[in-house]
């Protein structure tokens, strides 16, 4: 099969398209020809070698998968060869033709979702859920700002508050993102290049300053979020690329949290939780991954480069 391997860390260029042995289901595992592989910003951070996850190499990228099973081993019984999946995380990566996976990592993949956006359901959508239902515990009424929201996670979870009830606040970098944002449910949309916009997100607060806030760039804007946040207003980090300095006494005086988390390390109850959470949501439409990009596989290194660009618009996929 045609795959991607990486056989040192580094930029880009490491990424080698190559011809390898497909490999073969085990007991307990199974075999999905992969159609379509999403691009997260963390596989560039994996393959720099610069994350917190470093794996053995050489190794093929990719969490985020979907496609058809091919075929399963001994003991599985949850799926058949010929069902649609989406994966979970892989144990050879989803940056391939196929992709073995334990039993426990393939999921339905609802009919009214094409392959490509099932490549962008589990670390954006899982993301979002696990922010809005198990880490803040978002309740309608409530205010959200997602400060990043026209990407992969920042969509997701425009759609999931929206559908929630929630008040949403959503930023983008581009018209065109700010389009995508408010179309998918935000009900006000700010610009995060524009100077003044922090204020402008307080005045539409009220002056008040919003309940929660999703944070896809902590580094730059953790240390301003706390300034935005309402009385018992939560902060959680989704994402960061640097350190910050902040003034505590903007989280004293508001009674404010700031919470954070990686998809990685959440339990097995939780994962179990958001599998069935999302599964209802794109059967019933309130999900619906946005895919930007289409790439052949054979591109995987341009979408490392531009999935790290500005201009995000939901999801960069592969199709191998
Ligand atoms: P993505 O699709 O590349 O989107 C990046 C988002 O960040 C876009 O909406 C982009 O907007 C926005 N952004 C750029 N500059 C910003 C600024 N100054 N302030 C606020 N937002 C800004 O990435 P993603 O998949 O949504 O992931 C977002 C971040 O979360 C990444 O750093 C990722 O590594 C991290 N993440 C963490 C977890 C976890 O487990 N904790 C899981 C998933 C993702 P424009 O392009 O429109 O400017």
């Amino acid at each position: 099969m045609k795959a991607i391997l990486v056989h040192e860390f580094g930029g880009p260029e490491v990424l080698k398209f190559e011809e390898i042995p497909t490999p073969r289901p085990a007991a307990g595992q199974v075999l999905v020809r992969i159609h379509a592989a999403g691009v997260n910003p963390y596989d560039t951070y994996m393959r720099n070698g610069t994350y917190a996850i470093k794996p053995a190499l050489p190794y093929t990228p990719g969490s985020d998968g979907a496609g058809v099973v091919e075929a399963v081993g001994e003991g599985v019984k949850t799926v058949k060869a010929g069902d649609r999946v989406y994966v979970a995380k892989t144990l050879t990566g989803a940056y391939a033709e196929y992709a073995l996976t334990l039993e426990s990592q393939v999921h339905p993949l609802p009919a009214k979702i094409t392959y490509a956006q099932g490549a962008g359901v589990w670390v954006p959508y899982g993301t979002a859920y696990h922010a809005l239902y198990q880490g803040t515990r978002a309740r309608a009424a409530e205010t959200v700002l997602i400060h990043g929201a026209s990407g992969g996670v920042g969509i997701a979870a425009v759609q999931m508050a929206h559908a929630m009830g929630l008040i949403v606040f959503g930023t983008a970098g581009t018209e065109k993102g700010l389009e995508l944002v408010k179309r998918e449910g935000a009900h006000h949309v700010f610009n995060h290049t524009e100077p003044g916009y922090l204020e402008e997100i307080l005045k539409a607060s009220s002056g008040i300053g919003v309940d929660l806030i999703l944070e896809m760039l902590a580094n730059v804007n953790l240390d301003q979020d706390l300034k935005l946040l309402a009385r018992h207003g939560r902060v959680v980090v989704i994402g960061s690329r640097g350190d910050v300095s902040l003034s505590p006494r903007d989280l004293m005086t508001r009674r404010g949290s700031i919470l954070a988390f990686t998809l990685w390390g959440i339990t097995e109850a939780e994962e179990k939780e958001i599998h069935a959470g999302l599964f209802a949501g794109l059967e019933n439409g309130t999900l619906r991954p946005i895919v930007g990009k289409e790439l052949p596989l054979a591109e995987a290194r341009r979408a490392h480069k531009e999935v790290l660009e500005p201009g995000a618009f939901g999801k960069i996929v592969l199709l191998p």
